[in-house]
């Protein structure tokens, strides 16, 4: 979903924006009233996430899945080694990825629990000579989540967080590197945020194409070719919207208030279930199953009726799976657990 506010600004500003006598889409990139909007948005999201200075905020194109290959690219620095947690199907493709530059180095794995859990700290196996350590903080199709940044010492930390940036707020600082593709809880699909500590350029692999340096966009501010101006500047719009709702310490009480509820109704329910430990549930993604996956099929087309869309587990896990990003209202989540309740009385 799309805060329904700034798809309505959107809507509104579609054909003039501002007073200019063009739509966004029509903007010379290069052109003073988009370089006003692209500033205001890096500007916005500085200031929610409080990033300091010295952290470049990037907005790319090519989703996170081309990060799996630009932070090998930019960040091995003349090592051969990274260390790579494995805690879903996400983490997979990154290390499949970083295979084809160095050693990957497995510092947990989640795989025998079926991406189910995440292993205790003291088992963790970083070794001393990785250029860099990557996880995914949020597991999007499994629905498990760190509930803790890892402690990597000296070694730089880089995180996906496509599925949790902007769903509370997070210490920059304690990472070297943060990624997004915006799809998920940003904005509409088309544009990647990265945020990078500046002296982590410098460094490529010999044979690095100009668009997968992290200096050269810099260097150019996100204009190195054309961005994806349309998403750039909806995602603006979500960040003027999370500064108005109070930021990101008021998102997060409501992403909290609305995991905890449906959580709660299916612990508290003998039909659905949900397999992650409790100690790591996602706050974003919900995945659970019935009792009787021979329903499946009703539950999604009575779910569809009621309005509650988007509702299929992903093709890997089966189910179902409720993605509660920072756009989906506390009434939906309370439309959502009503048909549940209603469904279960119904079948269970
Ligand atoms: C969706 C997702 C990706 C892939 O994003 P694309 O923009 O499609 O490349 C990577 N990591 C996580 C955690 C995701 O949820």
């Amino acid at each position: 979903m799309l805060p329904e506010a700034v798809m309505k600004k959107a809507q509104q500003e579609m054909l003039d924006w501002q007073g200019s006598g063009m739509s966004v889409m029509e903007m010379s990139h290069r052109g003073p009233e988009y370089t006003s909007i692209a500033k205001k948005a890096e500007a916005d999201l500085r200031t929610l996430m409080a990033i300091p200075a010295d952290y470049a905020v990037l907005f790319l194109q090519g989703g996170a899945s081309s990060q799996f290959s630009m932070i090998p690219m930019n960040l091995l620095r003349g090592k051969t080694k990274a260390d790579y947690f494995n805690t879903g199907a996400w983490s997979k493709k990154a290390i499949a990825e970083a295979k084809r530059y160095c050693d990957v180095n497995i510092v947990a794995d989640s795989s025998d629990s079926r991406f189910t859990t995440i292993a205790d700290q003291d088992t963790w196996q970083f070794s001393d000579d990785a250029a860099y350590v990557h996880y995914v903080a949020n597991e999007t199709i499994h629905g498990l989540e760190f509930a803790d940044i890892p402690d990597t010492g000296d070694i730089p930390l880089v995180v996906d967080m496509s599925s949790t940036l902007l769903s509370r707020p997070v210490d920059v600082r304690r990472f070297d590197m943060i990624y997004a593709g915006a799809q998920k809880n940003i904005g509409p699909a088309g544009l990647c945020i990265v945020i990078i500590k500046r002296d982590l350029f410098g460094h490529t692999l010999p044979g690095t194409p100009a668009m997968f340096d992290y200096k050269i966009h810099a260097d150019n501010g996100s204009m190195y070719n054309t961005p994806a101006t349309y998403s750039w500047y909806l995602a603006g719009l979500v960040f003027e919207w999370l500064l108005d709702l109070g930021g990101l310490t008021a998102m997060a009480e409501i992403n909290q208030r609305k995991a905890e509820k449906l959580y709660t109704a299916i612990d508290t329910s003998s039909f659905y279930h949900n397999p992650v430990d409790t100690r790591y549930r996602s706050w974003m993604n919900v995945p659970f199953t019935l009792a009787n996956d021979k329903l499946d099929a009703q539950f999604l087309a009575g779910a569809a009726q009621a309005g509650l869309l988007t509702l299929k587990g992903h093709r890997d896990l089966g189910g179902m799976r409720a993605s509660i990003y920072n756009a989906m209202p506390e009434e939906g989540v309370n439309a959502l657990l009503d048909f549940m309740s209603t469904f279960e009385n119904k079948h269970g």
